[in-house]
């Protein structure tokens, strides 16, 4: 039974914002947390003690420590020129640390100062129904991080501790770099992900008034899986949210990963079994472009069979889109072996060839979406996929 995003989100909100705090993700003890704190492990809430901080080492190859874990050839910034550095970050599988290319302090030799971003995640996913297997199938956060629901493995974290930590945490990493590979770092980014992050943005621009209030140098990442707009309407409208909220947003130095869930509508619902639509999708993105926000759209698992149609009607309405989509390749790391696992005890077939085979559907969905984009933009641009920095790339609604 595929959930009802809308009704979902409404659900959620009333346990994941609670007075001045939202519910987000304690990683002691989940699959997420041990999949991910192999360079730099989980950091706390340092007035609670509660692990809610994680850390994700976008491009491995540029840092000293995460590259040594993942046995990857080093690529040492320090010894290269800006057009070399940009030029291998932009064909990397995460170009994240790119995006903050034009704002204030963003210095091509300080590339890693970006590359690690301090992520929490706000404790509640709308295409979750709150069962076993629910959300998208290929979701990397464990089942129970992401139905809401107040109880051990979640904490609620105040912006006073969110600001305190982050501030904290980003000295114990500086110590960590100097001791361990003699390397200077600041880290930057402040990625709030989820679950959906938009059913908190109240949350997320009180935090980013006091950030600014404090004159830190953070900058921001936001994510959203694209299904919230209206959402977001609605909650302007019943005064949950300030009005224009997301223009509000726009004003900071945030970046937005916007998940693209699918190219047609049967691939999108397939992929998040939740009852969200093409239309949802791009109400949604255009809802935030319009805010005048900076956005990064990630497609996971498009059908490659009807993908060029998708970018040749996308970029009809809005002007360069298909340059600045990234294709995100899928791996199934725990919780997503877990869920799966499930699935195939639910469907009495044997869970590891049931694993390997959708990981097999992802691989050739990914290859094959890989060269429909680049013969696309070959063809209609002149430039091949990856070979455009996205941060240069303006977007422009034409209808
Ligand atoms: S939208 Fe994101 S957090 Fe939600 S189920 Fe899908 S992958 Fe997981």
């Amino acid at each position: 039974m595929k959930v009802d995003p809308i009704k979902r989100a409404l659900e959620l909100r009333k346990t994941v914002v609670k007075n001045d705090k939202i519910l987000v993700v304690d990683y002691s003890g989940t699959l997420q947390g041990k999949d991910t704190s192999k360079v730099i492990d989980v950091m706390p809430n340092i007035n609670t003690g509660e692990h809610v901080f994680r850390f994700k080492f976008n491009v491995k190859e540029a840092d000293p420590l995460a590259r040594k874990k993942y046995k990857r050839d080093f690529f040492d910034v320090s010894e290269k020129t800006d057009k070399e550095i940009e030029d291998f970050v932009k064909k990397h599988e995460f170009d994240f640390p790119l995006w903050y290319k034009h704002t204030k302090r963003f210095k091509m030799k300080n590339i890693l100062d970006y590359n690690p971003p301090q992520i929490i995640q706000v404790a509640g996913c709308n295409f979750h129904d709150g069962n076993a297997t629910g959300g998208c199938w290929y979701c990397y956060v464990d089942n129970k991080s992401n139905d809401g629901k107040p109880c051990t493995g979640k904490a609620y974290l105040s912006i006073g501790d969110y600001i305190e930590s982050a501030i904290a945490n980003r000295e114990r990493v500086k110590e960590i770099y100097k001791e361990q590979a003699d390397t200077d770092m600041d880290i930057r980014v402040l990625r709030f992900s989820g679950g959906e992050p938009m059913i908190a943005l109240d949350y997320l621009l009180e935090l980013w008034r006091k950030i600014d209030k404090k004159g830190l140098d953070f900058v921001g990442q936001l994510d959203t899986n694209l299904s919230t707009g209206i959402v977001v309407d609605k909650f302007e409208k019943e005064g949950i949210y300030e009005k224009n909220i997301l223009e509000k947003l726009s004003r900071f130095e945030i970046k937005v990963l916007t998940a693209l869930k699918g190219c047609d509508e049967q691939n999108v619902q397939d992929n998040v079994q939740a009852l969200t639509t093409l239309e949802d999708q791009e109400y949604s993105l255009r809802k935030i472009l319009n805010a005048g926000l900076d956005i990064y759209p990630q497609a996971y698992n498009p059908n490659p069979e009807t993908l060029k149609k998708y970018l040749t009607d996308m970029d009809k309405k809005i002007k360069n889109f298909s340059l600045k989509i990234h294709i995100g390749p899928l791996k199934a790391y725990g919780p997503t072996k877990q869920r799966l696992t499930l699935e195939a005890e639910r469907l009495g077939i044997n869970p590891d060839k049931f694993i390997k085979k959708t990981q097999e559907k992802w691989d050739s969905n990914y290859k094959n979406s890989c060269e429909v984009i680049n013969d696309y933009l070959m063809k209609a641009c002149g430039v091949g996929y990856k070979e455009t920095v996205r941060p240069d790339v303006e977007l422009k609604v034409i209808k």
